[in-house]
């Protein structure tokens, strides 16, 4: 283990409000827990900027040799519409949309998630626990919690008791509010409610007649909240007190706040060392959410088939571009961003093949070693991707000097410029060069050349059909075809 740039890593904690060095709580253990999606619809690129945020703080924890538990959650019951345990359950309303079963839906957009991460190249956590596979785990966790005296149940539901625990904890801890001005935001009760507390919120909700995925329970029949998935499997995979929570800032006010006083009640400890939240992604300056039907899908943005897109990006021009902000920074999404990214990508692969054709010189003007403390530097004040990019782009002219002659490297200068380089690129930053993977193989191209060959005997027997066929599914596979005057030319 690299100790001593283990030892400077620097994390802003929401929960101090402060840059702290990282200190794990069993070295080299780390364990870290994400809030996953609520898989009942496609994931937009807002919910991807923060699992990409979080796959680059896990890679550079795993680079630093932690050894790193990653639990990030699968969200598949107990979410209802509104955020205050009314409305409808999400899962069974879209199952009636599509008609299908609710698992058939957790399912399908299970897969649809794990699918747009690994085109965005995002590595799978260590373990992805769902909350209908941890009823059992949740069910004891709300005894423990009534035991505590921290809940009431009413009618077969049971509710956190705020204000019974704000008299010994601070509830508004994460987001730094007093418990008046919490109140203060929120409704008046109404003759409706069982909750007795403006702020309380329910741990297990008691079922209908036609509720579609309940499970029985020493309350009766019911399905557990939202918020005690997370504290009861964050508990069991990764102990009372952990190292790092993390998961968008819009989880914060709600989520977390409850996640902690659930945890605390049961655990009597606090459960998270560092809380770490990321920034939105946002459409003019607008949130990119569901709900505000904003939300472009990554498989839209691949294609460019949306009202807003000039054009299709792929998935490294895009993780590229987040790369580009903090992760604690807003991201607006627009046009121009995503093309001066994808030059900027581009770039960045070109000068990687630049290096070896780069004659090595006796003497160097050059200080690799100080390139590589301040990649280093960068990551280690927060996972400063930004500035880490700038550095990488110092060292981008640098090569393109030396091979301009303007500049002198040694070979040993080139072997290590090219190490640091790959480490920071495709190690950390997590990018793929999309060019030697597709454009350069063999296969590829072999099979272009295949299809291309049928698409010029269409076109000579005036077969347009098939002809515009093939040029149409290339497109959705996101390869574009032009014709020139010397033949066809193909980019993907
Ligand atoms: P959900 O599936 O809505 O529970 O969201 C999954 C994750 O995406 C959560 O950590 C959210 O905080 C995060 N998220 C939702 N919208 C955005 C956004 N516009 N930008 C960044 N993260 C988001
Ligand atoms: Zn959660």
């Amino acid at each position: 283990m690299n100790e001593d740039r283990a030892n400077s890593l620097v994390i802003f904690n929401t929960l101090t409000r402060e840059k702290e060095v990282f200190e794990p709580l069993h070295p080299p253990l780390v364990g870290m827990y994400v809030c996953g999606p609520t898989v009942y619809s496609d994931i937009h690129l807002g919910n991807c900027r923060t699992f990409i945020s979080f796959d680059l703080i896990y890679r550079y924890l795993l680079h630093l040799d932690y050894k790193v538990r990653y639990v990030r959650n699968i969200t598949d019951a107990g979410h209802l519409e509104g955020d205050r345990d009314e409305g409808d359950d999400k899962f069974a309303k879209k199952a009636r949309l599509e008609e299908l079963e609710p698992m058939e839906i957790v399912q399908k957009y299970t897969l649809g998630f794990h699918d747009v991460l690994s085109r965005f190249n995002a590595l799978p956590p260590s373990i992805e626990p769902t909350a209908t596979g941890h009823i059992l785990e949740q069910i004891e966790m709300i005894r423990q919690i009534l035991a505590e005296g921290y809940a009431y149940e009413i009618n077969g539901s049971v509710y956190f008791d705020v204000e019974k625990y704000s008299r010994e904890y601070d509830y508004g801890t994460l987001t730094n509010r007093k418990l008046e001005d919490l109140l203060e935001g929120t409704r008046q009760l109404d003759g409706q409610d069982e909750k007795r507390g403006r702020l309380d919120f329910a741990l297990w909700i008691k079922a209908k007649a036609e509720t579609l995925m309940q499970w029985p329970s020493p309350w009766g029949w019911g399905f557990p909240g939202w918020h005690i998935e997370c504290s009861a499997m964050s508990t069991k995979y990764l102990g009372t007190t952990f190292d790092i929570h993390g998961g968008g800032m819009d989880l914060q006010a709600t989520h977390h706040t409850n996640e902690i006083a659930q945890s605390q009640a049961c655990n009597h400890t606090a459960p998270v060392k560092y809380w770490m939240h990321t920034n939105m992604l946002t459409v003019n300056g607008a949130r990119m959410s569901k709900s505000a039907g904003n939300g472009f899908l990554p498989r839209e943005l691949f294609t460019g088939e949306h009202p807003l897109l000039e054009k299709g990006y792929s998935p490294m021009t895009v993780r590229f571009f987040m790369a580009q902000s903090h992760y604690r920074s807003t991201l607006d999404f627009s046009n121009e961003a995503l093309q001066a990214a994808e030059k900027g990508y581009k770039k960045l692969m070109e000068s990687l093949s630049a290096i070896d054709k780069i004659d090595p010189s006796p003497t160097s003007s050059a200080n690799i070693h100080l390139l590589e403390e301040r990649c280093y530097a960068a990551m280690n004040d927060d996972f400063n991707s930004p500035m880490l990019i700038a550095h990488l782009f110092e060292a981008v002219r640098i090569i393109n000097s030396a091979r301009d002659q303007k500049e002198t490297l040694t070979a040993d200068d080139l072997k290590e410029l090219k190490r640091v380089m790959h480490t920071f690129i495709f190690e950390i930053l997590g990018l793929l060069d999309e060019t030697k993977n597709n454009a350069g193989s063999d296969v590829m191209e072999g099979l272009m050349s295949l299809i291309l060959e049928i698409r010029r005997t269409a076109r000579e027997n005036k077969d347009w059909a098939t002809s515009d066929k093939i040029r149409d599914r290339l497109k959705e596979a996101g390869i574009e075809i032009k014709d020139t005057r010397d033949g066809v030319e193909w980019t993907i």
